[in-house]
């Protein structure tokens, strides 16, 4: 196994687990710098396969593959949190892991990540662990409703979730949910949701992007401003914010910490996700270093890179429903690449579906209303 205190130079194979659209742009990134990507995860001819030199097909449970996998590399990690910890385990006693398993292990669980964020006096909204019909009856009538049943496992753009109301019955709402721990949160009234990527080092230095502003539409963030709409102050405030959350993780790697803002200027902590995020993306066209930049260098040991934008810029998803929707069931790429500052980014997914993130738009401008406008403009130039 490499030393940890030694950094991992180009030249040499960094692992990543998953192979979705996160793990391709890290792929990118690290190849421009000359290293080599190998990916595991269970899909073949996939986001990431499609740009590394090793794309092995295995279960995370497939111990012999996983070690396998770990004695190829020099440092392993991660484009999604949902690996199992023994997975990490194995791979841990073969080659260096950032970040560690313990990071995932609390951010892959909603219940441990709120535990882990309260008892560190970071804000979230307030929450009961429910295990069934009579305890979430309980949870309601301690913090209250409306409030939000979440699984505590597993979840994603809001799928395993349900706003409950006065007067829903419980009972009956709880059946989808029995048989794993699911977690009441109180219902946040906030006026905008608010993102931080922030990145820390093996030397402890950190630095975060400016703040992005995110809207979501069916559970699926949409649209991302960069810079969020609010005060310098309150800026400032969430990205000291994701700066406490990283430090009191011990993170090595890039983390995105999701946060309601709320009308009195206080944020709530939402989510936290130990790997670049969605609302990061713009960082690829429009910052000096990108999210996915950082997360090479972080892993590696290397210095952080500067984290300034080069550009107001918003950045949209093209969800599977462009290809669907568009007039001839091709997107018209030529009309949304006419539009000045816009990028077009495809992952190389085959097959267009609903809700399926199958790419992005990031469009620079003059402010970010601008390059919101663009990006608007460009994702309906594709309809044709
Ligand atoms: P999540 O899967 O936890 O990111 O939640 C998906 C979306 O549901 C968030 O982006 C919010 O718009 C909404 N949401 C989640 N939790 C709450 C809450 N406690 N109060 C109000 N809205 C919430």
């Amino acid at each position: 196994m490499k030393n940890p205190s030694q950094p991992i130079l180009p030249g040499a194979a960094l692992g990543v687990m998953g192979s979705g659209q996160l793990g391709r742009m890290f792929a990118i990134e690290a190849r421009k710098m000359g290293y080599r990507i190998h990916t595991l995860s269970p899909d073949r001819d996939s986001p990431t396969g499609q740009i590394a030199e090793r794309e092995v097909v295995a279960s995370y449970s497939d111990e012999a593959a996983v070690r396998d996998f770990a004695k190829g590399i020099s440092v392993l990690t991660f484009e999604f949190e949902n690996v199992p910890s023994q997975t990490i385990e194995w791979a841990a006693e073969h080659c260096i892991v950032r970040p560690a398993g313990r990071v995932l292990h609390i951010c892959q669980h909603r219940l441990r990540e709120k535990e882990f964020l309260s008892s560190a006096g970071l804000p979230v909204a307030p929450f009961r662990k429910v295990t069934s019909a009579g305890e979430l009856v309980q949870a309601a009538a301690e913090l209250g409703l409306p409030g939000v049943l979440k699984t505590a496992a597993f979840g994603y753009d809001g799928k395993g979730q349900r706003k409950l109301s006065p007067g829903d019955d419980l009972v009956e709402a709880w059946q989808p949910f029995d048989g794993a721990p699911a977690v009441l949160e109180g219902f946040v009234k906030f006026e905008r949701e608010v993102s931080v990527i922030v990145c820390r080092g093996v030397d402890g230095a950190m630095a975060t992007w400016p703040v992005c502003e995110n809207e979501h539409a069916n559970h699926i963030l949409d649209i991302t401003y960069c810079p969020a709409r609010i005060p310098d102050r309150i800026a400032e405030d969430a990205r000291a914010l994701a700066q406490r959350v990283a430090l009191a993780l011990d993170l090595v790697g890039v983390l995105a910490v999701e946060m309601f803002l709320l009308a009195d200027g206080d944020l709530v902590i939402n989510e936290l996700a130990p790997r670049p995020h969605n609302s990061g993306h713009f960082s690829f066209d429009a910052s000096v270093t990108s999210q996915f930049a950082q997360q090479v260098r972080t892993v590696c040991g290397l210095p952080l890179g500067c984290t300034d934008s080069l550009a107001p810029a918003a950045m949209s998803n093209l969800l599977g429903d462009v290809w669907l929707e568009s007039r001839t069931g091709t997107p018209d790429w030529a009309a949304a690449l006419a539009i000045p500052g816009v990028h077009l980014h495809l992952y190389g997914k085959a097959e267009p579906k609903r809700g399926r993130k199958m790419g992005h738009i990031t469009a620079t401008g003059r402010d970010v209303e601008d390059a919101a406008a663009r990006a608007r403009a460009a994702r309906s130039a594709l309809l044709g």
